[in-house]
Formats: structure tokens, C-alpha cells, sequence
């Protein structure tokens, strides 16, 4: 509510404010859009602007800051990018008419999921905004891509896999229902706000047709729920036609294959972890789409691969399909390089701002269809019955192809986007346009004749219009009172005549109905193309899939991928697998392949082999073929026989959560916990030297439960790759366990040479220190090092450094000495206990030397 000393118009910005505190309102003021008081002082800093005050010199001066109209794009995206939500207040009325205060209202909320993604580039990213609703012991996610009008809902019963798929879908903005954030299990938006996301609130309000429609598809009530929360909120805060939006899509998490966000952070699927880039990672390598529609959908193939064998046998037999058939392939991709972003143009032609450049790329891209049927029509395999399928829309095409023409301007509004012959009323507008224009060139010849002025011209100026043009040193030539000033230049003077400007008239009536005429035919084009919208989109998606299945049958051909083969049985059978990444990064030849062998009998492969040799390539290598096996994607070995997994849990120790206050041994705890809890003997499992990051004892301790209770209970295949060799004994008392190592050899000179190949058994030692020598650690160390695991390995329990004199070194209690004690069994060393502990009984402090000289015989008599 505006303070009593607001102007009307302070009073009209703080209603709206009001209605929208938690966003930057620009408030439109002629060309200005302007934010005024808390966000022109925030706006002044995120955006470098310069902040001003209106009624500088009152009492109260409200801080202010503008920003031309036409410059606002590039303002707004800083802000939603920054995870600010902007609103956009227009005048609602013409000024000039008005009657007191100009009516204003916001006209578009902008927000990071709301966001558009502007023009129809290759961009291979969806922006997903998301729903969550609590429902009864459940959790409801429904989530839309406005960009390409994709809308989903699911049910989930925990937090954690609802946190999990938001993060999966790279949300940025989460819809709640309004007080669920405060109330709801512990302060929902708490939760999501920790994770970075921008929280926003909607009331379900009732149901309106569009939302009915929309939900329509959905049975369970919970997830209609939350859609048409999601839908209200789209549609109070934007305002505009989103006819693109698809009916919704109900989806299980169970078809999928389910992984966890650390998962795919440690297997580098989306994005390479280090460098936080689509190059070294699992998409980045393979992805030879064409069009940023299959881009789009091959990433969601990896984020999404399938459990149901028909229907990823269905993906590999079109990729298999393509294999077969080279030319096939190469004919598609040819025509696929010309297609458009096909889903982002539906969303602009139902949201009217379909400009003609896009009507044309819509129209190139239709045009495309009939050589892509063509192509897959040529062939006798299955890809003949998906080209069948192809809508190729040449009503639609046919159209833009007669009304459009082929390079228009970006502008809707100043013509020349229709093409001649398509419309009667355009061509004589033109035809008149024409004829003045042969007037004014046949009036300067005659004008030139008449005057004998050779350098007089006729000519035009925005401001003035039409003009005779004569030097002023020629101006005594012209006839007097026959033309009439018009302006005044330094050498020149501008004339009209009577004439001229009655064909100026005819000109500007021609130009003005000529281009109203080009923006209603436009519009009736456009207005089609929104009619024709699923179709359209049913077309991209249906391109979509053949240019994902066609570039992962690339991929097969340029990386000797073959085609996976599943079983019933509970084994994996894997010749000669590659991790595709790592190889990648080496020179041809270099990689070396492995084979992965757990029969039905053997539940887990417990890892030994010095650092680097390529443990968690090997593990992560498993990982990465099962996904690819199971998005429908050849893999890369000479053969791959493999059971369905239902979920993956790693447990690789590269990125630990210290940004969310976590220790790294707690995560690693947690992590552990969360695959003990979850996984079945269908999962698989990686365990990347899990318990290092504790004390030895307790570390191996963990470690030999954990592997105890995964035999005992679980049965998931498992790797799990360990440097406590100790270990390596549980192979002997656990039949579904076995021992690997990775080899690697010393050569005469002391040198580690890593072999990179999986062999049975266990590790013969550990190499830790050939490792930090082949790091560069300086020679002395290296030589001390040497010394003090002798001396372990002796079992002395004081070690002499060279730096420290032996009476200032504490006894070691974690030598090699005690950790093989705890797992030979015979752990007692009764004798030794009993003087340990006398000695810990011991008050040095208060003894005197007699008193220490008596203890100490006592101690040998103990002994004896
Ligand atoms: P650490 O125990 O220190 O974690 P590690 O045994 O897990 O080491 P990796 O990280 O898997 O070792 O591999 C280290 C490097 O060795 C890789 O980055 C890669 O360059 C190379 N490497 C791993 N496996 C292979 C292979 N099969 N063929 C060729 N090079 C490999």
C-alpha cells in the first residue's frame, strides 16, 4: 500500500510490488523500463546501473534506476540467470488517451524455469521447471519444458529420489503449494532452497479446460494435482498462448534404470566432473546427433536407460538397422544436418512470436521429410516401416512455400515477406509502388530537361519525404513559384512540388496497406502453423529418434562398439570391454581391454593393485556399458553378454560433499548406507576403495562387514576395489567372492611398469611407493619411505627416521604388524596384552626413579 505522501504513481508501482515482492518489477515508463526503491539499490548493483532518485530533493527521494526498453532482454537474462524472477509491468493503455494515472500490469513474471530459450539454434539443453506436492506418505513431481511444451508427472514414496530427479533434470526453479513451503515435513523450501533452487508458490486455484485437457492423461489424482498446480502457475505468470504444451505424461522411476546424482557425477555421464564440461564425458562422446532435438533426447536416454528388454531390443534393432545399412545412414544424416529445432518452433508458433525467418526454417525443415522417407523407403529392414510413419506435412510446407518468401527480414511488420503472386491486393500495392517509383525516376529526367540542371535529383528522407534536390548555386535556374521549400542544406536546397507529393501520398498509402496486408497474411500463415502444432511436434519427435538411433550407430562404427546381449541368468560375461572415455584420451592402441567374468555363482570381484593401474577404469568401465546396453546403445568390447540392472550405486571417492558440511567419511558412510539399504541382487555396485577414510582399523573393519553383509544379504554384483590386501583372504571363506588384481611389473631397475590387465587373484603388494615415486616425491623421502615399510614389515612397532632421533618417536600402533593380526584370528598375544596394559597403569608422574626401576622388573618378571 502506497505511504501517504506517494504520488499516484508510487501508489500504482507499490500495488503492483506488492503482488510480487520476492521479484524485480520493471516498471515501464515511456521508453524506460525503471525499478524503483529495494530493487533500483539491488538492480544499481547486479546490473551496473546508475542509481538515481526521483524527488531528489524531498524528504524521502525513492531510489530509482532505468533501463531502455530495448536493451531489457539482456538485463532480464542476467537476473534469471542469477536465479532472480523479474516481472514485467507494461502500460496497459495508450498515454496519449488515457484519463489520469495510465492503466499498468504485469505482463510476464520471467523466472529461471520460465525462461525461454531464445531462437531455435542447436541448443541441446531443456529447461525444466518443476511441482512438488506432498501427496498421502507419497511425494508428487510433475515438470515442463515451456520451451518444447514436454509436460510429466510421477510418484515418488522418498525425498531423496525426488531431490535425485530434480537434479537429474537440472530444474532450477520448484513450484510449491503456497504454505507447503513453510509447513511441510520440515520446511520444504528449506530443503530445496540449500540445494540452490529458486522456490515459488502457487494456490491450487480451480480448474479451468486448458488444465483439464492438459491433465487429462493422468489416473492418479495426486499427480493431476500437481500438474495443474504447475499449469496455474504457468499460466498466471505468463500470460501468453501456450498451445505447444503437450498433455501430460505419467512415468514410473521403476522402468528406468535408477542412479543417483553421485553417480553421475562419478561416472562423468553428463558433464566431465573436473572440468565441468560435455567434453570427456560419457554424452559428449557419443553424441553425433544432428539436430538439437535428438540432442536433446540422446541426453535423456543416458540420464534414463530402460529395464524392459522388448523395448530396448527395439532401440538396438533400429540401431543395428543402421549399422547394416551405411548409405541408409549417411543419406539421413544429410538430410538431418538441414532440420530445425522443430519442438522450440512449435512453442514460438503458439506463442505468436514466430517470426517469418522461423516459418522458413519450419518450411526448410518440412521440406526435408519427403527425402528422409524417401532414404529410409529405399531399404528392406525395419527403418522402412519408421519412415512410412513420417507425417511429411506438405499441406503445411506447400504453403510457406507459396506465401513466404525465402529470405525475409527479421521484422513481421515492414513487409516484403510474402511473395509475389500469392496475394491480389499485395501485388497491385506493389504494382503501385512500382509505377510511382518509374514516376519519380522518369520526374527526375524531366525535372533535369526542364532545368538544365544535370546534377538535380530526386530523392528521399525519412523525415521529409520525397524532395527535388538542386545546388545552390543552380537555384536561379528553377522556375519561380513552381516549388516550394522543404529544407535547407549547407550547399543545397530540397523542394517539393504539388505533384510530387501527391505520389508521395499514393506511395505511403501503398507502403502502409502493402505491409498491414503482408502481416495479416503472415499472421493467417503463422496462425496454421499453431494449428498444426502436434503434428509438428509429433514430427520432432519422431526425428528425434532417428537421428539419436543413427548417431549411436555412429558411434558403434567409429568406436568398434558391438551390440549387447542380455540374459536371464545373473552373470556377466564381458570380452574385451573398453572405458569408451578413457580410451578415447589415449593414442590407438594404447587402451587395454579387459574382460569382466561374474558367473551366476560370483556375487563380487574384490579389486587389489598399486595406485593408478586402472581400478576405477576397470569398475567404471562396467558401469558405463551397462547403461549404454540398457539406453539402447552398442558397447564397447568384443562382446557383451549382461543381465538387467534395476539400479547402480558407486561409491567413488572423487567428490565429497564438503560444500554441504559433510566429512568426507561421512559421505562415504552415507553413501555406503544408502546402496546397503536400497540395492537388490539385480543392482550393481561399485565400492571404490571404501573405509580409506578413516583409521586402518576401523576403515578395514567397515570394509570386511560391508563386503560380509553384501555376500550375506544382498547378492548385487559387485566390484569393490581395495588397497588393505588383508582383505583378499575373505575370497577363501566366501564362495561368491573372488579375488582380481591389475597386474603390474618391476622392472631390475625398481621401476613400475602398470599393465593395466585384470587378473585372477590378489595383488602380490601394494606399490603405494613406487607410485609417489613415479609422482616425482624427492629421492630422499622416497629412500626413508623404503626404510620405515621394511621396518614394518619386520614388525618393529619404533621406526628410526632420519630426521627424528628414536627417543622422540611414539611406539606405531598401526603397523603391518597389527592389521595382520586382526585378520589372521590369532590375534592374542595374551603376554603382550598383559604388559601393555601394566604399562598403561603406570603414573610416570608420580613416580620416582626407584619406584620406575621396581615397575620395570616387575615387567620382566612377567615375562620370564
Ligand atoms: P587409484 O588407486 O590411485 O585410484 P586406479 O587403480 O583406480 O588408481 P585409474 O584411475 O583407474 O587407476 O587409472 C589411472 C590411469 O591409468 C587412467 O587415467 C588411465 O590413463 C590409465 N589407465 C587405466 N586403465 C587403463 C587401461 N585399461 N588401459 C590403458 N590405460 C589405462
Amino acid at each position: 500500500m502506497g505511504k501517504p505522501a506517494d504520488t499516484p504513481m508510487m501508489v500504482q508501482y507499490h500495488e503492483i510490488k506488492s503482488q510480487y515482492p520476492d521479484a524485480f518489477v520493471f516498471y515501464r515508463l515511456g521508453d524506460f523500463y525503471e525499478l524503483f526503491e529495494e530493487d533500483a539499490i539491488q538492480g544499481a548493483k547486479l546490473l551496473e546501473l546508475t542509481l538515481t532518485a526521483r524527488n531528489k530533493n524531498s524528504e524521502n527521494p525513492v531510489p530509482m534506476a532505468g533501463i531502455p526498453h530495448h536493451a531489457a532482454k539482456n538485463y532480464i537474462d542476467i537476473l534469471v540467470d542469477q536465479g532472480h524472477k523479474v516481472a514485467i509491468v507494461e502500460q496497459m493503455e495508450d498515454p496519449a488517451v488515457a484519463h489520469g494515472m495510465v492503466k499498468r500490469d504485469v505482463v510476464q513474471l520471467i523466472t529461471p524455469g520460465t525462461k525461454m530459450i531464445d531462437g531455435v539454434g542447436s541448443d541441446k539443453q531443456n529447461n525444466y521447471l518443476a511441482a512438488v506436492l506432498p501427496g498421502d506418505g507419497t511425494w508428487v513431481l510433475a515438470y515442463i519444458d515451456l520451451s518444447t511444451g514436454e509436460l510429466k508427472a510421477t510418484t515418488m514414496y522418498r525425498f531423496s529420489d525426488v531431490m535425485d530427479e530434480l537434479s537429474s533434470l537440472e530444474v532450477k526453479e520448484v513450484v510449491l503449494r503456497k504454505n507447503d513451503e513453510q509447513t511441510t515435513r520440515q520446511g520444504l523450501a528449506t530443503q530445496l532452497g540449500e540445494r540452490g533452487l529458486v522456490i515459488s508458490t502457487q494456490t491450487i486455484t480451480g480448474e479451468n479446460a486448458t488444465v483439464s485437457f492438459l491433465t487429462q492423461p493422468l489416473i492418479k489424482s495426486d499427480e493431476v494435482a500437481a500438474t495443474s498446480m504447475l499449469l496455474n502457475y504457468i499460466f498466471d505468470t505468463q500470460r501468453r498462448n501456450l498451445d505447444h504444451i503437450v498433455p501430460a505424461v505419467s512415468y514410473e522411476r521403476l522402468t528406468y534404470l535408477k542412479f543417483n546424482q553421485d553417480t553421475r557425477t562419478n561416472l562423468d555421464l553428463i558433464e566431465n566432473t573436473r572440468t565441468k564440461k560435455r567434453a570427456g564425458s560419457l554424452l559428449g562422446l557419443i553424441d553425433e546427433t544432428h539436430t538439437a532435438m535428438g540432442g536433446r533426447l540422446l541426453k535423456q536416454w543416458v540420464l534414463k536407460p530402460l529395464r524392459d528388454q522388448h523395448d530396448i531390443e527395439s532401440r538396438l534393432d533400429l540401431v543395428q538397422a543402421f549399422q547394416d545399412d551405411f548409405f541408409t545412414r549417411g543419406a539421413l544424416q544429410d538430410h538431418l544436418k538441414s532440420v530445425y529445432d522443430l519442438e522450440r518452433l512449435s512453442a514460438r508458433a503458439a506463442m505468436g512470436t514466430m517470426n517469418a525467418r522461423e516459418i522458413v526454417q519450419l518450411k526448410r525443415s518440412l521440406l526435408t521429410i519427403p527425402g528422409i522417407k524417401a532414404v529410409l523407403s529405399d531399404t528392406t529392414s525395419i527403418l522402412n516401416v519408421t519412415g512410412n510413419k513420417l507425417d511429411d506435412m506438405v499441406d503445411l510446407a506447400s504453403l510457406i512455400e507459396e506465401a513466404v518468401v525465402d529470405d525475409p527480414p527479421i521484422s513481421v511488420r515492414e513487409g516484403d515477406i510474402i511473395n509475389d503472386g500469392f496475394d491480389e491486393k499485395i501485388d497491385n500495392y506493389r504494382r503501385v509502388l512500382h509505377d510511382n517509383q518509374q514516376w519519380l525516376a522518369q520526374l527526375e529526367a524531366d525535372e533535369r530537361a526542364a532545368t538544365g540542371i544535370h546534377s538535380l535529383k530526386v530523392g528521399y528522407n525519412k523525415n521529409f519525404g520525397y524532395f527535388i534536390e538542386v545546388t545552390k548555386a543552380n537555384i536561379v535556374k528553377l522556375e519561380a513559384n513552381r516549388y516550394e521549400r522543404l529544407q535547407t542544406l549547407t550547399n543545397a536546397e530540397r523542394f517539393v512540388t504539388p505533384e510530387l507529393k501527391e505520389h508521395e501520398r499514393l506511395i505511403i498509402e501503398a507502403q502502409a496497406k502493402r505491409t498491414q496486408r503482408e502481416y495479416e497474411l503472415f499472421v493467417t500463415v503463422r496462425e496454421r502453423v499453431k494449428a498444426n502444432i502436434s503434428r509438428v511436434q509429433k514430427l520432432a519427435q519422431q526425428i528425434a529418434h532417428l537421428d539419436v538411433l543413427a548417431a549411436l550407430s555412429d558411434v558403434a562404427d567409429n568406436r568398434r562398439f558391438i551390440r549387447p546381449i542380455f540374459t536371464d541368468h545373473n552373470s556377466i560375461m564381458i570380452k574385451q570391454g573398453r572405458h569408451p572415455v578413457v580410451e578415447s584420451l589415449l593414442s590407438v592402441g594404447e587402451f587395454v581391454a579387459n574382460d569382466v567374468l561374474l558367473d551366476e555363482t560370483t556375487n563380487m570381484q574384490l579389486i587389489t593393485g598399486p595406485n593408478m593401474a586402472g581400478k576405477s577404469t576397470y569398475m567404471r568401465e562396467l558401469a558405463l556399458i551397462v547403461i549404454l546396453a540398457q539406453m539402447g546403445s552398442f558397447v564397447p568390447a568384443e562382446y557383451a553378454e549382461l543381465p538387467i540392472f534395476d539400479q547402480i550405486f558407486t561409491r567413488i571417492g572423487a567428490n565429497d560433499d564438503m560444500a554441504m558440511g559433510q566429512s568426507t567419511f561421512m559421505v562415504e558412510m552415507a553413501e555406503a548406507n544408502h546402496a546397503l539399504q536400497e540395492a537388490t541382487a539385480h543392482s550393481l555396485v561399485l565400492f571404490d576403495e571404501l573405509g580409506r577414510g578413516t583409521a586402518t582399523y576401523d576403515g578395514m573393519a567397515l570394509a570386511q562387514a560391508i563386503i560380509e553383509f553384501l555376500d550375506a544379504h544382498i547378492h548385487a554384483k559387485t566390484l569393490f576395489s581395495t588397497h588393505y590386501h588383508e582383505l583378499t583372504v575373505l575370497a577363501d571363506q566366501h564362495a561368491s567372492i573372488e579375488n582380481v588384481h591389475v597386474g603390474a611389473v618391476e622392472d631390475d631397475t625398481g621401476h613400475l611398469h602398470f599393465l593395466h590387465q585384470i587378473q585372477k587373484g590378489p595383488a602380490d603388494k601394494s606399490y603405494g611407493i613406487h607410485v609417489a615415486a613415479l609422482a616425482g616425491l624427492p629421492d630422499e623421502l622416497i629412500t626413508n619411505a623404503t626404510k620405515i615399510l621394511t621396518a614394518l614389515e619386520n614388525k618393529e612397532t619404533v621406526i628410526t627416521t632420519q630426521n627424528q632421533p628414536a627417543d622422540t618417536m611414539q611406539p606405531e600402533r598401526s603397523g603391518l604388524s597389527e592389521q595382520v593380526a586382526l585378520f589372521n584370528v590369532d590375534v592374542a598375544d595374551k603376554e603382550t596384552q598383559i604388559i601393555l596394559g601394566a604399562l598403561d597403569d603406570f603414573d610416570i608422574l608420580k613416580m620416582t626413579p626407584v619406584d620406575a626401576m621396581n615397575a620395570l622388573n616387575a615387567l620382566k618378571q612377567l615375562r620370564k
